[in-house]
């Protein structure tokens, strides 16, 4: 069985953004990827923001772009980087100024990249990015106007006429579709949780007629906007993940991420759904790369972040100092040592903070191991 074509270029078994082909390759976790954020300015305000609440309506200035590319340069391991916001494109002059820059830097140097976006403005600004672009990534947790509706503009603090969110939604459906058709790499990310539990297999059904190539799918955690949202159960979980591989189209890449899931539990139901993922045709599981392969700066202050959300401080500033440092520095932090365990035969490198802090609270993972690999 063919794949649907994969413009990007990216082999499946070697997802560079997932931290464990690093950690074979090195030994170590070392820093082979960077995330930007390059504005707080959204059209949108979706109820599970990741960080919803640094959103604002105007923004002051950015850093040079000279500074931001010679901390690139610096980092001999890089190999992916993400430009994410907000909605990067929502202030035009970002493109020329910001965006267009680092896609070409990134080009030059053989690394692959991706711009997390809503799609939901004119085409013609992601018609520029696209020529330079690996990887075009939406959320996508709807199955028409009015979930669009109710989840986008849950937190906007005013009433958004239906109309206009109509619009909205016809502009990503029409751009996804364009952009995928011209051979741009589109990833649907769907998150599940309390809304979209039951509506998996509708919603990919959409991605799949937007021509998307890839549906990426994640539970959602308690951050940010989704800090007070009911949070699933794992056997919900499971159930969500096992009724989408019900009906998934075979022909399109399934990347599943931030699983509560792992190798080394003891519930015989874990093992069935693993194996079920193991097996199935063009799916794969990524670890979560945040502080384990990747670093965010925010491109305002130049703080940087072991996640693009910010629940944990910073962990320095590239004013002063390089990034491959403070990713040493981190590797040494308490929380990522809570954290760090890795069984090879699994794939696995451990979950991420909030699949802890979620789940797992009072679990030593350094005491447990992968059954069965
Ligand atoms: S790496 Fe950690 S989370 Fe993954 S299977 Fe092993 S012990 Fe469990």
């Amino acid at each position: 069985m063919k794949l649907r074509m994969n413009p990007a270029g990216i082999d499946l078994q070697k997802d560079p953004w997932d931290p464990i082909h690093s950690l074979r390759k090195y030994g170590q976790h070392v820093l082979t990827s960077i995330e930007m954020t390059v504005t707080n300015l959204c059209n949108m305000r979706c109820e599970h923001c990741a960080v919803g609440d640094a959103l604002v309506w105007k923004e002051g200035p950015k850093l040079p772009l000279k500074l931001m590319l010679e901390r690139l340069e610096e980092i001999d391991t890089l190999e992916t980087i993400s430009i994410t916001g907000g909605e990067p494109t929502f202030d035009k002059r970002n493109i020329e100024a910001y965006i267009l820059p680092l896609l070409q830097y990134a080009r030059d140097r053989g690394l692959k990249s991706q711009i997390n976006s809503n799609l939901t403005l004119d085409y013609e600004r992601y018609e520029q990015i696209a020529p330079f672009l690996d990887v075009m990534h939406i959320s996508y947790n709807y199955t028409n106007v009015e979930d669009f509706l109710a989840v986008g503009f849950e937190r906007s603090g005013r009433e958004v006429p239906h109309r206009q969110a109509a619009q909205l939604y016809e502009n990503m459906v029409e751009n996804t579709k364009r952009l995928t058709k011209a051979g741009l790499f589109v990833s649907a990310e769907s998150m599940i949780n309390y809304r979209t539990h039951h509506k998996l297999p509708e919603i990919h059904q959409q991605i799949v007629e937007m021509g998307c190539q890839r549906h990426e799918v994640h539970p959602m955690y308690p951050s940010s906007f989704a800090s007070n949202l009911p949070v699933l159960t794992l056997e919900q979980t499971r159930e969500a993940i096992h009724s989408l591989l019900d009906v998934r189209d075979e022909q399109i890449w399934m990347l599943f991420g931030t699983l509560p899931i792992f190798h080394c539990s003891s519930d015989s139901a874990d093992h069935k759904l693993l194996n079920r993922l193991r097996t199935a045709p063009h799916t794969t599981v990524r670890n979560d790369p945040d502080g384990r392969n990747r670093l965010n700066v925010n491109l305002f202050t130049g703080d940087v972040y072991v996640t693009d959300f910010a629940d944990l401080a910073s962990i320095g500033n590239i004013h002063k100092t390089s990034l491959q440092p403070l990713f040493a520095k981190w590797m040494t932090h308490p929380y990522q040592q809570l954290v760090n365990c890795h069984c090879d035969a699994a794939s696995c490198c451990g979950p991420n903070l909030l699949v802890k802090d979620t789940y797992y609270r009072n679990t030593d993972f350094h005491a447990r191991q992968a059954i069965g690999s």
